[in-house]
C-alpha cells in the first residue's frame, strides 16, 4: 500500500525500488576490501516484520570467513595503526559524508528490516554519520594522554597505542547506529574491523560496507562477516588475531561471550540488557514525565536497551498517573513501518513476538492487572490487516516489583507500573534488578534528585528527561547491563593500550651487579 508521495522526504518509487533490490541482491562479506559470498555458496533468509515475508538473504558466514576476515584485519592493522592520524580522520569524514548521501537507501532498508517506522530510522542514520563526524574529530588527540614529572630526577609519560583488530557484534534493534557507534572509534584509534551484525537484520551492514569501500578505506581495515551467532560470532570471539570483542546484547550471550573470550585472555566491552526504572514524584512537572515515560517505553517498539520499562509511581498520584499512560497507551498508533502516522511497528520476528507475548501470559498468571493491549495487534490505527505481522498492541500492566515482568528484559511495548512509598522505597524498588543501564528521575526537588541520581545502581541517570544520547558522555551499564563505557574519551580505555614510559633526566642510581655494587 502506499501511504503517501514521500515518506520521511522520501519519494515513494525511491522505496519501491530499494525494497525490490534488497530481493535481489545477497548480503554479502566484505573481506579485504571485497564482497564475496560463503564458501559453502550458503545463505540464510531475512524476513519482513510486517509480513513475514523473505525481503532478502544473506550469506551465511562461519569459521573460514571469520578466518579470512580476521587474517586481513591483522595484516591490514600493521598500516592503519601507523597511518597518520590527519589522514585517518579525512576516511572518517568521508565515510559520513557518504551516509549523508546514502541515507534514503540506509533508512528504508533499516525499516524494512527492522520493523522500526521510517521516520525514527531516518534519525538514526543520521545519527549514524554523525558517530563518524564525531569520531573523526578526536583522531588526532587519542594519542594523548598524562606526564608524570617524578621530583625533579625522571619524567614519565603514559602513551596510548592502537590495540589491535576489534571484533563488533551488533544486535537487530539498531543495527547501523550501534554498529557505527564502534566502528568509528575504532578506526579513529587506530584499529582495524571485523564486524558481525545480527542475523535478523543483515541489511544495512553490508551497504556500510559499499560506502566503506566508496570511501577508498584501505583493504582489510573494515571487515564485515554476515552468519549467526553460534557460527559466525563464536568464530570471530574464539579467533586469536582479533584480541578485542565489544558485543552490544543480551545479558545471556555476554555471558556466554565472556567464557569463550575467557579462553583467549581477550578484552571485551560488554553493552547488554537493561531493565530500567523511572521514577515519578508527586512533585514532578507530571505533564514531562508523562510524556517522557509513555516516548521511552513505546517508541522503537519498546526494542531499546534503555527503555524505562518499569513505572515506579508514587502513591499518592498512583492511579491518576498511571491513568493518564494507560490513556496514551491505548492511542498509540500500531502501523506499518512505512506509513509515516505510525508510532509503533512490528517486532522483529515471530520468535521475538512469541517470546514477548510469553511474558504477557506471566504477567497475567502471576497476578497482575492488565490495564492496556496484551495481545496481538491485528488491525492498523487505519484499519488494514496486520495479521501476517509480529504486531503487538502497547501494554501495560500494574504489578509488584517482584514479579517476572518487573524483573526480567522483555524487549517490547511492554510497561509495567508499580507504586512506591516514599523516596526510600522507591530508590530500594529501583535498585532491586539484576540489570544496571539507565534510571531515570522526575521530580522538582533538585537535592533528592541529586541524591537519587548518586545512589541509583545504574550506568545513566537521567533527570526529568528521556534518554538524549550525547556522544562525549560515558555510554554503558553496571551489574549485568555491561562493564566498560564507549562514548568520547571513554572509548579510549577499550580500543587503545597504555604503555608508560620512563626516562631519567639525571643518571640513575643503578646498583652495579657483579662488581660487588
Ligand atoms: P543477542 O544477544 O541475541 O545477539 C546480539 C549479537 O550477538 C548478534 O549479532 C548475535 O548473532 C550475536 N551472538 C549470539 N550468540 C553469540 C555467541 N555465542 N557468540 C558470539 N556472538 C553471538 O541480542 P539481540 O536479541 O540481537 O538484541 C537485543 C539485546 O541487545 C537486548 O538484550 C538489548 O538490551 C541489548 N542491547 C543493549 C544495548 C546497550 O547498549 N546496552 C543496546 C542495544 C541492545
Amino acid at each position: 500500500m502506499r501511504y503517501a508521495d514521500r515518506v520521511a522526504g522520501i519519494p515513494w518509487e525511491r522505496i519501491e525500488e530499494i525494497r525490490k533490490r534488497l530481493g535481489e541482491r545477497p548480503a554479502l562479506h566484505f573481506i579485504a576490501g571485497a564482497f564475496v559470498p560463503s564458501e559453502s555458496g550458503e545463505t540464510f533468509p531475512s524476513l519482513d516484520p510486517a509480513t513475514n515475508e523473505v525481503l532478502g538473504v544473506a550469506a551465511r558466514g562461519g569459521e573460514k570467513e571469520v578466518d579470512r576476515a580476521a587474517r586481513a584485519a591483522h595484516e591490514a592493522f600493521a598500516r592503519w595503526s601507523r597511518t597518520p592520524a590527519r589522514e585517518r580522520k579525512r576516511y572518517l569524514l568521508r565515510i559520513a559524508e557518504l551516509i549523508e548521501k546514502h541515507a534514503d537507501e540506509l533508512a528504508v532498508m533499516e525499516c524494512l528490516d527492522a520493523g522500526q517506522a521510517l521516520r525514527i530510522v531516518r534519525a538514526q542514520v543520521a545519527r549514524a554519520a554523525e558517530n563518524f563526524a564525531f569520531y573523526a574529530e578526536y583522531a588526532e588527540h587519542a594519542m594523548e594522554d598524562r606526564t608524570y614529572p617524578v621530583d625533579r630526577d625522571w619524567l614519565y609519560y603514559a602513551l596510548r597505542v592502537p590495540a589491535g583488530p576489534v571484533g563488533i557484534i551488533t544486535p537487530w534493534n539498531a543495527p547501523l547506529m550501534l554498529s557505527t557507534w564502534r566502528i568509528a572509534p575504532a578506526l579513529a584509534f587506530g584499529d582495524t574491523v571485523v564486524l558481525k551484525p545480527a542475523e535478523w537484520s543483515p541489511f544495512t551492514a553490508s551497504k556500510l560496507a559499499e560506502i566503506v569501500q566508496e570511501a577508498d578505506l584501505p583493504p582489510g581495515v573494515f571487515n564485515l562477516v554476515q552468519g549467526f551467532g553460534e557460527e559466525a560470532g563464536a568464530a570471530l570471539v574464539a579467533h586469536p588475531l582479533v584480541p578485542l570483542i565489544t558485543l552490544t546484547g543480551e545479558t545471556e550471550t555476554g555471558k556466554i561471550v565472556m567464557k569463550n573470550a575467557a579462553q583467549h585472555l581477550k578484552r571485551l566491552s560488554l553493552e547488554l540488557g537493561g531493565k530500567s526504572p523511572a521514577l515519578v514524584f508527586a512533585d514532578a512537572d507530571l505533564e514531562r514525565a508523562l510524556d517522557a515515560v509513555v516516548f521511552q517505553i513505546y517508541s522503537f517498539n519498546g526494542e531499546r536497551c534503555t527503555a524505562s520499562s518499569r513505572l515506579l509511581v508514587e502513591e499518592g498520584i498512583f492511579e491518576d498517573f498511571v491513568g493518564r499512560v494507560a490513556e496514551r497507551a491505548a492511542r498509540i498508533r500500531v502501523g506499518h513501518p512505512l506509513d509515516p502516522e505510525t508510532e509503533v511497528g512490528p517486532l522483529i520476528h515471530p520468535e521475538h513476538l512469541r517470546r514477548v507475548l510469553g511474558y504477557i501470559e506471566a504477567g497475567k498468571a502471576e497476578g497482575a492487572r492488565l490495564l492496556v493491549g496484551g495481545e496481538r495487534a491485528l488491525t492498523s490505527y487505519r484499519g488494514e490487516d496486520l495479521s501476517r505481522g509480529n504486531y503487538l498492541k502497547p501494554t501495560l500492566f500494574v504489578g509488584e516489583n517482584g514479579m517476572k515482568i518487573a524483573q526480567e528484559e522483555i524487549f517490547g511495548p511492554v510497561l509495567v507500573a508499580i507504586p512506591f512509598k516514599d523516596e526510600e522505597d522507591g530508590l530500594k524498588k529501583a535498585n532491586d534488578t539484576k540489570y544496571g543501564l539507565a534510571a531515570y528521575v522526575f521530580t522538582r526537588d533538585l537535592e533528592r534528585a541529586h541524591r537519587l541520581a548518586l545512589e541509583l545502581q545504574a550506568g545513566m541517570v537521567y533527570l526529568n528527561s528521556h534518554n538524549v544520547r550525547h556522544l562525549p558522555t560515558p555510554f554503558g551499564g553496571v551489574k549485568a547491563s555491561g562493564d566498560r563505557r564507549e562514548g568520547g574519551f571513554y572509548a579510549l580505555d577499550f580500543y587503545t593500550d597504555l604503555k608508560s614510559v620512563g626516562l631519567p633526566l639525571r643518571p640513575p642510581h643503578v646498583p652495579k651487579f657483579g662488581q660487588g655494587g
